[in-house]
């Protein structure tokens, strides 16, 4: 069974997440969008509200599982029986940064592989953290919501 973690904080899901895992479904028999939990972090919401979002937002695909856990992740991987992990690539600045880690993971991780998908281009400018930025500012996020959240 070919099985991919697909982690993040998603504070909160985007767009742009969501139509990585809707790409990512034909390739996997079941993907497991994972929210990692670093205590040490803050967060903007609550991670009961994470999860739900998620489990709505995917609630149509029976392959497409929400999961939480701490620690690092190729660990986790492991323990769910993952071979793959899936990340997002909007720019050079991803890139630089995930190659790293996908080479430190596929060493603590017992080969485990990471699976890039080049973010679609009316999603590359899109992140949680713009997200967060408009919502504290009082804006309106729907834009780069997946459709079936509200925010606000
Ligand atoms: P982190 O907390 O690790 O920064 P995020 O929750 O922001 O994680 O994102 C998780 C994954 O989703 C990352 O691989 C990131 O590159 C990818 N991602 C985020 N936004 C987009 C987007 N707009 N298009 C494609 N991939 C994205």
């Amino acid at each position: 069974m070919k099985t991919a973690v697909f982690p993040g904080s998603f504070d909160p899901i985007t767009k742009g997440h969501e139509e990585l895992v809707r790409r990512a479904i034909p390739l996997f028999d079941k993907i497991i969008v994972a929210i990692g939990v670093n205590s040490q972090k803050k967060y903007l919401f609550s991670l009961e509200q994470r999860m739900k979002w998620l489990n709505d937002v995917f609630a149509d695909d029976p392959t497409v599982h929400v999961d939480v856990y701490e620690g690092l992740t190729a660990y986790y991987c492991q323990k769910v029986g993952a071979n793959y992990m899936l990340r997002g690539l909007r720019n050079a600045s991803d890139f630089d940064y995930e190659k790293t880690i996908s080479q430190l993971n596929n060493i603590v991780g017992g080969g485990l592989e990471t699976i890039f998908l080049i973010s679609e281009p009316q999603y590359s400018h899109f992140s949680s953290t713009i997200v967060r930025e408009i919502i504290k500012g009082g804006g309106d996020a729907s834009p780069f919501l997946p459709e079936s959240i509200s925010i606000g």
